[in-house]
């Protein structure tokens, strides 16, 4: 680690709340995670029939007309301040950490994409696998799926295993977005998070554990660029706002419609290495992440793998990025501007689909 960075991570971490106390890094079993709130929340809000979900929850919703409503803040409720800018070392799109002494650990991330004109629905079994297995895990969580998902994610925001992200309002694709335009995909999915957790802080104060839903982070302080797509300016606009930019050096679940669910876990464990980022989704869009995902949990852990959440594996050592994002080869998410219209917030309706062909001119 480059002397300044190993000065600046640490202290910068430290002032954002990432870390709780002192610079040491010991196990990570035994760190108070940053949503490290009482398991009581879960076992008291809910049955363990509620936590489970149904299979209706994996229902996604028709392509209609798109959703132009926006959220405000509920009566009482306040946004709680930004972060301060991250120093400059950790403003790139980061793809993967490097451990400290090449510790193995990695981190499985998943994405719950919505846009405004789709619903996008929650893959409960997911979430069931990695309770059984108690694996760590981060969802950068679309404004617009909180909103259509809250009962979802008030128990993702009440886990202790589990920390949330943004992933933009409606999805939308930051590489061409203006900075405004940027700005009001990160403030809708942070005051719909804000409502969502003052509704965790009520119910918990109602059973009397008000103090344990205090500690679910008030702000959402990483981010995951929809589409994996970025520009100077959304990287700029992003750690102006205090947001820390994760992607991931494997993709999990690319090409899952040419592959069975054995290879594309193979494929994805001979990429893990420590300090890697796991790209997976947790709505219910890619069809095979479940069946990755029961091979890749005991794997990792048979290799000798921990799982940290993505604020967590940042504590580990200094960050790997890069200046434009993608899925596995630069450029090779470039072909979304094209297939996405609205800047990325529309899902193409197969009835009346999108071009980019020039609308010849009337005669
Ligand atoms: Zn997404």
């Amino acid at each position: 680690m480059a002397p300044l960075l190993c000065a600046l991570l640490p202290l910068w971490l430290a002032a954002s709340g990432f870390i709780a106390s002192g610079l040491a890094t010991p196990a990570l079993a035994e760190q108070p995670a940053q949503v490290q709130c009482a398991k009581a929340l879960l076992d008291v809000l809910w049955t363990p029939d509620e936590l489970a979900g149904t299979d209706a929850d994996r229902v996604i919703g028709p392509v209609g007309e798109p959703d132009a409503s926006v959220p405000v803040l509920n009566p009482g409720v306040s946004l709680a301040p930004r972060p301060a800018a991250p120093p400059k070392a950790l403003r790139g799109a980061i793809r993967r950490v490097v451990p400290a002494r090449g510790r193995k650990v990695a981190a499985i991330t998943f994405d719950l994409c919505e846009r405004a004109n789709n619903v996008a629905g929650y893959n409960n079994r997911i979430i069931n696998l990695l309770r059984e297995h108690d694996a760590k895990a981060t969802f950068f969580a679309g404004g617009k799926w909180l909103r259509s998902h809250p009962e979802a994610a008030l128990q993702l925001m009440a886990d202790p295993r589990f920390e949330l992200g943004n992933h933009a309002w409606t999805h939308g694709n930051l590489g061409l977005m203006t900075s405004a335009e940027i700005d009001s995909q990160l403030r809708l999915t942070e005051i719909q998070h804000a409502n969502l957790r003052a509704e965790l802080v009520r119910r918990a104060t109602a059973k009397g554990l008000e103090a344990e839903a205090l500690r679910v982070p008030h702000v959402l302080r990483l981010m995951r660029l929809p589409y994996g797509r970025s520009s100077e300016l959304a990287l700029n606009t992003l750690a102006e706002r205090g947001y820390l930019v994760i992607q991931w050096d494997v993709d999990g679940e690319g090409d899952e419609e040419l592959h069975s669910a054995e290879v594309l876990a193979k494929r994805a464990l001979a990429r893990v290495r420590p300090g890697s980022i796991i790209l997976l989704h947790a709505n219910a869009v890619p069809q095979k992440t479940y069946e990755i995902l029961q091979r890749l949990l005991p794997a990792l852990r048979a290799r000798g793998y921990e799982l940290a959440t993505a604020g967590e594996l940042l504590r580990l050592g200094p960050p790997q990025s890069v200046r434009r994002g993608y899925f596995t080869i630069p450029g090779d998410n470039l072909k979304y501007d094209a297939i996405f219209p609205g800047k990325g917030t529309l899902k193409p309706d197969p009835a009346r689909p999108f071009t980019t062909e020039p609308v010849p001119p009337a005669q």
